[in-house]
């Protein structure tokens, strides 16, 4: 039996799991989301009655581009940004990609400044700029946060770009994207030149009050699938469009992203963007406070500061190892993950931002539950059974 009301169809994981008749409930939110109801009720009918081209001439391809700009418009509002400024791409990844394979158009190779706790699809260009001769630098994250202090005293007259992630993904701590902001900009007057922040924000988008425009950010990015959207769609946000790109086709989002628009996918996307609004976040609270209160004084640990982190990602340890916890949570009916379950090497990689942060004693033993409005305090209480067991 399934937990969930609409999972059983929809998550062929889930229902391998649910046809060895056990209950099965899913707190790995932060790895994927169910897409909502209404996201695939869009999604359907779009794909059905809007499938001419957005970019052709004639009726029903005016209608598409309609009906996408009019998609464009409610993600901007949601974002508190102009229209001009979204960009539709394939994912958090592409969008990530769009903005740091931009810095290889430079004449000259500079530096970037990347914080320690980035997701893969941040961390992997560091690689590809160093070999490119650009100087790459690691911005300490301890606690889980960085600190706009320490962002000034790396700053330099060679600093092109500086990637801090808005929510980290395996913590759930909240940066000072405003602090770190204004000293990006306090230096670019004293340096004459611009830096570009760039802010991945997959994780803060209906995770915390997120205005891109507000915090004074150049560029974020966001993804579909981790607010109830579909997979396979992203936004890119950029504060000017003026973005040299290393990809070009058929100048579609304003030559930012070339190639036909996913239609069905951005306007599901904008149907759970509009959605965000209607959540329950004091629920959230709730089982996540269950969870924290519920270990304490046992031999587990709870890694996720208290304070300036969502209540929607919570990281614990046991003194088990990830993998053999997780098992036991599997076995028990239980979803959990042992970080970042979206990358290829999502236990290194966890391991990684654990130890980064100073938690280094716990790294090999962290797991990470993410909630979301589907999961229900009798679940939360299961879990926290669960994990008393351990
Ligand atoms: N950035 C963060 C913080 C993430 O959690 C993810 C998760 O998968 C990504 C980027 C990649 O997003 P996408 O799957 O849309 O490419």
């Amino acid at each position: 039996m399934i937990a969930h009301k609409t999972l059983l169809c929809l998550c062929p994981l889930l229902d391998r799991i649910g046809s060895m008749q056990r209950k099965t409930c899913y707190f790995d939110n932060a790895a994927t989301t169910l897409i909502s109801p209404q996201a695939l009720r869009t999604y359907e009918e779009t794909a059905l009655m809007h499938m001419a081209n957005p970019s052709a001439s004639y009726a029903a391809g005016r209608e598409s581009h309609r009906l996408l700009e009019s998609a464009r418009a409610s993600v901007a509002e949601v974002l508190g940004v102009k229209s001009s400024n979204i960009f539709f791409t394939s994912g958090a990844t592409e969008s990530i990609g769009i903005v740091m394979s931009s810095l290889l158009w430079a004449k000259t190779p500079g530096e970037v400044l990347i914080s320690a706790i980035e997701h893969e699809a941040v961390g992997a260009w560091a690689a590809i700029l160093k070999e490119k001769g650009w100087t790459v630098r690691t911005i300490p994250a301890r606690g889980g946060f960085i600190r706009p202090e320490t962002l000034e005293g790396m700053l330099t007259k060679s600093t092109r770009l500086v990637a801090v992630m808005a929510v980290n993904n395996v913590l759930g701590t909240i940066q000072d994207m405003k602090g770190l902001s204004e000293v990006i900009r306090r230096k670019e007057s004293e340096f004459g030149r611009r830096i570009f922040l760039f802010s991945d924000s997959v994780q803060a988008l209906g995770k915390t009050d997120f205005t891109p425009g507000r915090l004074d950010i150049d560029g974020a990015s966001f993804s579909g699938h981790k607010i109830h959207g579909p997979r396979g769609v992203g936004i890119l946000y950029l504060s000017t469009p003026r973005i040299q790109v290393l990809s070009h086709g058929g100048g579609q989002e304003g030559g930012v992203r070339g190639g036909t628009e996913n239609l069905p996918a951005i306007a599901a996307l904008a149907v759970a963007c509009r959605q965000l609004a209607d959540r329950n976040t004091s629920h959230i609270v709730q089982m996540n406070r269950l969870i924290r209160d519920g270990l304490s004084g046992t031999d587990k640990t709870v890694l996720s500061p208290e304070h300036d982190t969502t209540p929607y990602i919570l990281s614990i340890a046991t003194h088990l190892p990830s993998e053999v916890a997780l098992r036991m949570l599997q076995d028990k009916g239980y979803l959990v993950s042992s970080g970042s379950a979206c990358s290829n090497n999502a236990r290194g990689k966890a391991e990684s931002v654990y130890r980064a942060c100073g938690f280094d004693r716990y790294a090999s033993g962290a797991l990470r539950i993410s909630f979301s409005h589907d999961n229900t305090l009798e679940e939360a209480q299961g879990l926290l059974e669960a994990l008393r067991e351990l």
